[in-house]
């Protein structure tokens, strides 16, 4: 046990990889309220990514949003810590790249979405993800 959790903390690119699905989860479910609400007939095109990493996995990238919260004097970090905070700040940059927000209200645009799932105005080419 103790063993596969220093893997973890170890394996960046599994956390990275973690982190995003996570990032990807959170925006699916923070927008599926408005599309039942508004566009029933897209609920269908909500995706969650599925966790296919050990669970050990989610629960660090937990810790170290936890951990990321902190004031920076409050940080006691060790090198993995680092690490890992490394790694979640790249998954959220691919996220961010991912998703840009709409130009009218500012919500994370969904990917492959032509439409705002938050106000419902087309999305412009320009907002396409690159
Ligand atoms: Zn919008």
């Amino acid at each position: 046990m103790t063993e596969t959790m220093i893997e973890v903390e170890r394996d960046t690119e599994g956390l990275r990889q973690a982190a995003r699905q996570l990032f990807e989860a959170s925006l699916v479910q923070a927008a599926r309220p408005e599309v039942e609400r508004c566009m029933p007939a897209l609920t269908k095109d909500l995706h969650e990514p599925a966790q296919h990493l050990a669970r050990a996995y989610y629960e660090r990238v937990g810790y170290l949003l936890r951990l990321e919260k902190r004031p920076p004097v409050a940080r006691d970090l060790l090198a993995c810590d680092s690490r890992g905070l490394d790694a979640l700040e790249r998954a959220r940059e691919e996220f961010r790249r991912a998703h840009p927000p709409c130009l009218h209200c500012g919500a994370l645009r969904l990917i492959g979405w032509t439409l705002c799932w938050n106000c419902r105005e087309a999305l412009k080419e320009k907002e396409e993800a690159s």
